[in-house]
């Protein structure tokens, strides 16, 4: 059998995606079934939303979770890795309700079962999108246990913790201020609020005293909301207004009196020092108002537009209304006078409409304050707890002290939105008796007195609610005796972006606690922010977002993701750029055309082929070197892949295939392929072995290009029991010394690599002397080396052969110490000693010199002017941080540059 002459990835990806599914690869706990309990590795996925499109997180995030659970799953652990998506509820609803604006109707238009109803067939049509671009990512998923959060057992899972924390008085209801969408309709958490800077007005306005003795005058941003005051407040320490306090103000164009009050939350320095207090459309008010017994006059509707309350003004939007009582205010002569002001707008970060506190009912649940009674506490404090303990721990560490800030500072959690897609919640009042039932399915009566005529609530939950039990309710729970639940749960490992910390990961945790009462994660690794090859972050205004879809068409799948992994480094940002695609397009060129090479030299072999320990003693120096490299790439790469160092993992792979295998090993074994007999026959059985292992060690990474090259090896793999396809061979793996960290030289000891290493850097000395006095690549040349301690040229003169093959020499004489150097000949010292090279006809010396000289000079004045710049203060004052630490690197690239050419140019003399 032989491979392509090109690696077609195209035709590859598809087959072997669909094959390895086919097969049934991916269910857990089917191929792979182990009865070693601890041998277990469970892993849910960041639910992508069903509105999803591809994009280079998701392709980061998919692309370490596979290289981990294709290394535990060749590992011989029952592996899962659960797949699903997510219902989105305000994202999904927003896209639908677009549809329907297209048709010129609201989802009102509809009603409410219409709509949900619109909304699933919309999912059932598109929702699945996203789950197939995973898959031609490779991502290697059970596909047998994809989860939806609207599946009936998970919203089972959503009632059960809903009734539970209820139980607990873990969740209240309250009237209180949120941030409110007018467009969507809905209350939205914090994190769902995005923050613009502008540029708006001071207004400064005189409120008069009831007993016409003058006024005081008030600063505000929002002149339209002073309709809902209920009082002034200054700063108690204020002189300027302590004979005030107490007195009574006429609200202007209501009439209705207020007085001035005293709360040291005032900042004397704003405005008039004094502040119009408007407790239901402000949150800095609301809590000054309930510190005061302040009624809430709520003027705004739910559309932002101005209610009963607002007298004349009713019905007005809130930017009509502003103007018209300013207007007001100026024609009555209240109005002192208007200044700018920056302040930031909150907006909703589904559709950009200026959001308003709003007071309305809300659900809570108590993430940070103490319930009334009983045993329970705020969900925050667990999981914080298990956090501090180790009981989950997050790589890289840091991000741990963002995860304590955030828990410590955190405010119950609103989580009632007025949407109609998603787990409605689970509570009926009662029209008898106006109490509320909470239960997992719906009540035939009223807990409290036994009516029969209950309505459920309308509010739906918030999104991240059933998102934060993801990792048990996937699994089978609230039943405890599920068997997956029993077998997978705790996870393994998490693996999420920075961004959805909060969101998800902290809410996963207190959820997981409270419910299972153990983490729902061991891990969480945290994965770096993706930026363009500038360093730049990638927006759609920047235009510069890389679609991975069109990156895996130009450079293939499997480059793709190697180049994620192979840029993974904890705890920096991850630069992505051409380049480095097409390294790792070479990359995969380079494994494809070595595997050639050795399939071309097994024709006809394939009953010569022998394990590896049967031919133990007949191998030569070279092959026990390459066996020992082998070993130390396996040993590290399943090490740093544990430790979550992708980087670090996909190098070591990297470097023992480009460099040891191919630069090294492959060119070594031409000669003994060449002789036939004995010698061709071990040599194609290390080239078998070490070409089996390499697809192994490098299946995680790229598995459609090793699944594609192991088929037409597989006939030659001597192991019983081979399996069928790759993706669930066995990982290779080295005999445990028993201390750890210490790997047994199985191939060879000391002497023996020393004697290889010191034939491989004589070659290397020879081929920079090559490139330095141009001789032709292919030149067979005439060489010599000396060695400062007679015991190595014994020892070299061994093995001279090796570095006479790497180094293309026609001939490698040892020169003794006496032996003077010979003539025409160019020399380099090496850590032993020292390498000549015979120098081509008619090389000029001068030129030579010449020409390396410019380029010192280039390299050197390069030097001076990115130190400059790092070096002046102003500069590293406003810059970017990405472009200091481009120049940073600059300046150290340039010095080894300027090192090699200094040392190049002693070489010339
Ligand atoms: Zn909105
Ligand atoms: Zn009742």
């Amino acid at each position: 059998m032989e491979l392509a002459k090109t690696f077609d990835p195209k035709t590859a990806e598809d087959r072997w995606a669909q094959l390895w599914i086919d097969r049934g690869y991916f269910k857990a706990g089917s191929t792979n079934d182990s009865p070693d309990r601890d041998k277990v590795f469970s892993i849910v996925i960041p639910p992508p939303n069903v509105t999803g499109q591809l994009h280079l997180g998701h392709a980061l995030n998919v692309t370490l979770h596979d290289v981990i659970v294709r290394m535990r799953r060749m590992q011989g652990y029952n592996t899962l890795w659960l797949p699903g998506t997510d219902h989105a509820g305000i994202a999904t609803q927003n896209v639908v309700e677009r549809e329907l604006a297209k048709e010129g109707m609201t989802r009102h238009d509809l009603g409410r079962e219409a709509f949900v109803a619109r909304v699933w067939q919309w999912r059932e049509t598109y929702g699945r999108k996203i789950l197939q671009q995973l898959q031609r990512l490779g991502a290697s998923c059970d596909w047998s246990r994809e989860r939806f959060t609207l599946d009936p057992g998970l919203s089972r899972a959503v009632n059960t913790v809903f009734v539970r924390l209820w139980d607990e008085k873990l969740i209240y209801r309250e009237r209180a201020l949120i941030n409110w969408c007018p467009r969507c309709e809905t209350a939205l958490s914090d994190l769902e609020v995005d923050r613009r800077e502008t540029t708006g007005s001071l207004w400064y306005i005189r409120y008069p005293f009831a007993d016409g003795s003058g006024s005081i005058t008030v600063a505000t941003t929002r002149p339209e909301t002073m309709l809902g005051d209920t009082a002034v407040a200054v700063n108690p320490d204020d002189e300027r207004y302590s004979d005030s306090l107490g007195k009574l103000l006429t609200l202007p164009l209501t009439g209705r009196e207020i007085p001035v009050i005293a709360d040291s939350s005032v900042a004397r320095e704003f405005g008039t020092g004094a502040v119009k207090v408007t407790p239901a459309h402000d949150f800095a008010d609301f809590d000054l108002g309930r510190r005061h017994n302040l009624a809430q006059i709520s003027v705004l509707d739910t559309h932002a537009r101005m209610s009963e309350n607002a007298g004349a003004y009713q019905g007005l939007t809130r930017e009509e209304a502003r103007k018209r009582i300013v207007a007001d205010l100026e024609a009555l002569d209240l109005l002192e006078k208007i200044d700018p002001h920056k302040l930031a707008l909150g907006v909703c970060s589904r559709c950009d409409t200026i959001v308003e506190p709003m007071l309305s009912f809300q659900w809570f649940a108590r993430t940070q304050s103490e319930p009334p009674s009983g045993d329970a506490e705020p969900l925050a404090k667990p999981a914080i707890r298990a956090v501090r303990n180790g009981d989950t721990t997050f790589h890289p560490k840091f991000w741990e002290n963002t995860y304590f800030n955030w828990m410590e500072h955190i405010h119950d959690w609103c989580i009632s939105r007025q949407l109609w897609w998603g787990h409605r919640i689970p509570a009926y009042t009662c029209a008898r008796c106006g109490e509320i039932t909470v239960a997992i399915d719906r009540p035939g009566q009223c807990a409290h007195c036994g009516g029969a005529d209950l309505k459920q609530e309308d509010d739906v939950l918030d999104t991240w609610f059933s998102s934060a039990l993801w990792p048990f309710s996937t699994l089978g729970w609230p039943d405890e005796d599920a068997p997956d639940f029993k077998t997978y749960y705790p996870t393994s490992l998490l693996i999420t972006g920075f961004d959805i910390i909060f969101f998800w990961v902290a809410r996963m945790m207190m959820m997981g606690l409270f419910a299972t009462e153990r983490v729902p994660f061991k891990d969480v690794y945290i994965t770096p922010l993706v930026r363009d090859q500038f360093g730049k972050k990638m927006t759609k205004s920047r235009g510069n977002v890389v679609d991975p879809l069109e990156i895996m068409d130009r450079y293939g799948t499997d480059a793709v993701r190697f180049t994620l992994a192979q840029l993974s480094v904890q705890g920096r940002d991850l630069i992505l750029s051409d380049d480095r695609l097409a390294a790792s397009r070479a990359f995969a060129n380079k494994i494809w055309n070595a595997a050639r090479f050795v399939l071309m030299n097994l024709e006809g072999a394939e009953s010569d082929i022998r394990p590896i320990a049967e031919i133990k003693d007949q191998l030569t120096l070279a092959d026990n070197w390459i066996l020992s490299k082998l070993d130390q790439a396996v040993d590290e790469m399943q090490r740093y892949a544990g430790k979550y160092q992708f980087n670090v993992a996909a190098l070591v792979v990297h470097r023992f295939i480009w460099h040891e295998l191919c630069d090294w090993y492959i060119e070594l074994a031409k000669e003994p392929l060449r002789a036939g007999g004995e010698e061709q026959l071990i040599t194609r059985s290390v080239l078998v072995h070490c070409l089996d292992q390499l697809l192994r060690l490098l299946h995680p990474f790229m598995p459609f290009l090793t699944e594609e090259i192991w088929q037409t090896l597989r006939p030659y793999i001597r192991e019983l029991n081979v399996a069928p396809h790759l993706a669930i061979a066995q990982f290779p793996s080295v005999p445990d010394s028993g201390v750890i960290g210490l790997r047994l030289p199985r191939w060879l000891d000391n002497d023996g690599q020393q004697s290889m290493v010191k034939s491989l850097i004589v070659a290397e000395t020879v081929n920079s002397l090559r490139s330095l006095v141009s001789h032709h690549p292919g030149a067979r040349i005439n060489g010599v080396v000396r060695f400062s301690n007679p015991d190595d040229a014994a020892d070299f003169g061994t093995w001279k052969s090796y570095a006479m093959t790497l180094g293309k020499l026609a001939s490698l004489n040892i020169l003794s110490d006496s032996q003077p150097r010979p003539a025409a000949m160019i020399f380099s010292p090496f850590e032993w000693g020292e390498v000549g090279i015979e120098v081509p006809d008619g090389f000029d010396y001068d030129k030579a010199r010449a020409n390396l000289k410019k380029k010192l000079d280039e390299t050197e004045t390069h030097l001076q002017r990115n130190e400059q710049r790092y070096a002046n203060p102003g500069f590293r004052a406003k810059a970017d941080p990405e472009t200091v630490e481009e120049i940073a690197n600059n300046i150290e690239r340039l010095k080894q540059e300027g090192k090699t050419l200094e040392n190049q140019l002693a070489t010339l003399g």
